[in-house]
């Protein structure tokens, strides 16, 4: 039997997970539940992201879900032991910065953090749940999507609004904390004396931020209270002027349902090109609004980067990662293109081929893709968690 850690990434219909062996947190296997509530399927990937298992026909919900998955853990021929299962949980809060061992006070911290990502964390809660009742025995710790960002100074993370909201937890909170947190510690690996410089990484994926990090930790970041705020993504508007939904609310008679809908779901490149919240598709596409919705894309994220340098005095490197800003030569080359102000250069040739360093060597700031891994770094805080402590 070999001991393994699994990770869980809930999203509101699918369930992706991924299992490390514990003694070298090495990648044995990884997939997902599609589709929870109706008509589930379980998919399994080896190492070499080979399809070994497609399963349908079992009933839905996350119990189930959990219930197939430990069925096919169980009947596999090598034997894994599961010790200790990982959750990427969008919300810790201003309480929760560091994993937690989930127990019933975490449990009834996480639940009380609904309303603050009321599309995410619910779906988080239920698989802890689902987990716990399937089993109790298995320590299961809580990673957070925040945590990383509770390091902003006071400035950039407080709102101009009444001191009594802020007090009540109406500040900035910033997400996408665990792909940040991996890509500070793979940091000295790609750069030498500016590792731990002043950086901006662009996760550019279907949600998109940015992070600027110094000495490895967050200084300030795109998203704000929710993962709205910030950069335009796929489907999310990012920053736009308040006033605006003050507008649809009471002039246009939209619910606040159906503003949260458009928001989180018909804005982004998808409501400006009209064509899809996909940046392949739009990159693939001749049409007008495609070249558009990119160009906007870009330009926020341009003008946004700029803006974190304040916050960092001054910029060494950027990074990009996720889908976007690991994919595409043609996003990374728009946005630095507009950057070229203050100097910097991109390698065409490296930019094209996706390759780690892609800043021509008289570029004032150096560039890298980074490929991001939240899996990773949530099985080595699951490690942490659960190993005893020294001293
Ligand atoms: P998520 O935020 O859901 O984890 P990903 O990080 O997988 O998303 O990013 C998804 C986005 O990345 C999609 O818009 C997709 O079109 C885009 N993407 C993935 N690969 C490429 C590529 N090679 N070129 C351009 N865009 C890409």
């Amino acid at each position: 039997m070999s001991e393994h850690i699994i990770v869980f990434n809930a999203g509101s219909s699918s369930l992706k997970f991924s299992l490390f062996k514990a003694d070298d947190l090495v990648l044995s296997f990884h997939g997902q539940v599609d589709d929870i509530p109706d008509t589930p399927k379980l998919i399994v990937k080896d190492e070499d992201n080979k399809e070994i298992l497609c399963q349908e026909g079992f009933k839905a919900g996350h119990s189930s879900a959990i219930s197939t998955l430990f069925n096919w853990i169980e009947s596999h021929s090598d034997g894994m032991e599961i010790v200790a299962a990982g959750h990427r949980v969008v919300h810790g809060g201003r309480n929760l910065s560091t994993p937690e061992i989930v127990d019933e006070f975490i449990l009834e911290e996480l639940k009380a953090l609904i309303p603050l990502a009321p599309l995410h964390q619910p779906h988080n809660i239920a698989v802890i749940e689902a987990f716990t009742e399937l089993h109790p025995d298995i320590k299961q710790i809580a990673c957070f999507d925040t945590a990383f960002h509770h390091t902003l100074s006071k400035e950039a993370e407080q709102f101009a609004l009444p001191r009594k909201l802020t007090e009540e937890g109406i500040i900035r909170y910033g997400f996408h904390g665990l792909s940040y947190q991996y890509i500070a510690s793979q940091l000295p690996e790609y750069m030498d004396d500016k590792a731990n410089g002043r950086v901006i990484v662009a996760h550019l994926g279907n949600g998109a931020s940015m992070c600027a990090i110094k000495d490895f930790r967050s200084i300030a970041t795109t998203m704000g209270f929710t993962a709205l705020d910030g950069l335009i993504m796929g489907t999310r508007c990012g920053n736009i002027d308040p006033g605006v939904i003050l507008y649809l609310l009471e002039e246009k008679g939209m619910s606040p349902a159906d503003v949260t809908n458009l928001l989180y779901k018909e804005s982004g490149i998808k409501g400006i090109s009209g064509i899809s919240h996909d940046m392949r598709d739009l990159l693939q596409s001749d049409a007008k609004q495609a070249k558009q919705a990119i160009d906007l894309f870009c330009y926020q994220a341009a003008k946004q980067l700029a803006g974190l340098i304040t916050d960092l005095g001054g910029l060494d490197a950027i990074v990009f990662t996720a889908g976007i800003g690991e994919g595409s030569g043609v996003i990374r080359k728009n946005i630095c293109d507009r950057l070229d102000w203050m100097g910097v250069e991109l390698a065409d040739s490296e930019n094209d081929a996706n390759q780690s360093k892609i800043s021509s060597n008289s570029s004032k700031v150096e560039v890298y893709v980074i490929p991001t891994d939240e899996e990773q770094i949530i099985a080595s805080m699951t490690i942490d968690a659960i190993s005893p402590k020294e001293g």
